[in-house]
């Protein structure tokens, strides 16, 4: 995704095109830099040879979890919904793992029916449960636990989810227990100690925390497991800080705590896979000019990308033709919607617009369409995905009469 002669490009498309054909707002992702991503990804732990499980919930699109089947990924899902996604993705049930911090009885009977690799169980009772289920199929489960590692992934405090006052996980003590109890069960067998420990994580110190407890478990426990589910959370830069995760840190960590254990190591990657890929695309309506300000409010809003609203996410918003005429004024990027929260971003220095500009938020592919909402009433955009000069529709635009 790049300027060329002052105009924005997603590979050999350019979005003055891509807009006239499918209107605004318009979610586009290049399928390049999926590839790209997915590469690096396995390149970067080479030494582990991992499964990687897409984590879906951070995006959903159909067409997009085929290419990522294609490229060889596994999926790690958290709802019903999202398992028959992933099984419509083509993606086999022996490479799918199924999270969650409460899955019913109608989602376990799903999983255990579909023979996935694995269901990650967070509390004894749905332990229980799928015991339940599995004795009255005669069948026999393989199922991880998730650990509630204490530690402070030390990112933003709404994607945080080891910490021993997140409901995620099951502390120590828990897990030492359902270890114990699951020895002698017929039904469900044990096979994964799984942890994840939050999202957007920069900082190695973390995960490093997070494998010392795990190695102290395991250590002490003296029960074999087959496979170690790392979760996902590595952070990508949102903003002109350019600030990377160091894979190579991490892998050698792992390879200092679990490397002895020689257990099949898992993760599941969501954000930096899919992160960079997609940009949504928006027009503006109006601008309104205001004393110290002036709001420049697009056609997107918090319904079509929540992460501003919901954690005070910032992404990067930048013009989709570039000219070197500056505002003198602060603009502030909000949304039509009627909440104080559905604002982007200020910036303090902006090249001037006008009212029908086209404007890009940047780095959307994660938790953009699929933490999409209909809220007031507006149809969700269409996805377009762009391999080369090739433009296919990932998803269409909704239409009202289907919402009304
Ligand atoms: C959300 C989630 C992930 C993906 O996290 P990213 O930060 O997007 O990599 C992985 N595993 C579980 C259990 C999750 O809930």
């Amino acid at each position: 995704m790049k300027y060329i002669k002052n105009k924005f490009f997603v590979e050999n498309v350019s979005l003055q095109k891509l807009t006239k054909k499918f209107d605004t707002p318009l979610y586009c992702y290049s399928y390049k830099k999926l590839k790209k991503n997915i590469n690096n990804f396995k390149l970067n732990f080479s030494k582990l040879n991992p499964l990687i499980c897409f984590s879906v919930k951070s995006n959903s699109n159909l067409k997009i979890i085929k290419e990522i089947k294609k490229l060889g990924l596994g999926a790690d899902v958290v709802s019903k919904g999202e398992l028959m996604l992933a099984i419509k993705a083509g993606i086999n049930p022996k490479k799918i793992v199924f999270s969650g911090v409460g899955k019913t009885y109608s989602e376990l009977k799903y999983a255990i029916e579909n023979k996935i690799l694995l269901i990650n169980s967070e509390t004894k009772s749905e332990v229980k449960e799928i015991e339940k289920i599995a004795k009255s199929k005669n069948k026999i489960v393989d199922i991880g636990i998730r650990l509630n590692p204490n530690t402070d992934a030390k990112t933003l405090n709404k994607i945080s989810t080891g910490k021993k006052g997140d409901k995620f996980g099951v502390n120590e003590k828990t897990f030492f227990e359902l270890v114990n109890y699951l020895k002698k069960s017929k039904h469900v067998n044990l096979r994964c100690l799984s942890v994840h420990i939050g999202s957007q994580i920069f900082d190695n110190k973390p995960y490093e925390k997070m494998l010392k407890v795990i190695d102290k478990i395991i250590s002490r426990i003296k029960f074999k497991f087959d496979y170690i589910d790392l979760g996902g959370g590595m952070g990508i830069s949102y903003g002109n800080d350019r600030k990377i995760f160091n894979y190579s840190n991490y892998q050698k960590s792992i390879l200092k705590y679990l490397g002895k254990y020689n257990n099949k190591i898992i993760f599941e990657p969501g954000r930096s896979i899919v992160g960079n890929t997609g940009i949504l695309i928006s027009k503006i309506i109006y601008i309104k000019e205001n004393k110290s300000k002036n709001f420049v409010i697009l056609d997107a809003g918090m319904n079509d990308l929540m992460r501003p609203a919901l954690y005070g996410a910032i992404h990067k918003i930048i013009p989709t033709i570039k000219s070197k005429k500056y505002s003198n004024k602060t603009y502030e990027f909000v949304g039509p919607i009627c909440e104080s929260t559905d604002k982007f971003s200020s910036n303090k220095k902006f090249q001037k617009l006008k009212e029908k500009d086209l404007i890009i938020i940047c780095d959307v592919g994660a938790y953009g369409s699929s933490l999409s909402s209909n809220y007031n009433l507006r149809p969700k955009p269409a996805e377009i995905l762009i391999k080369g000069s090739k433009i296919v529709i990932a998803k269409k635009r909704q239409k009202l009469i289907d919402l009304i």
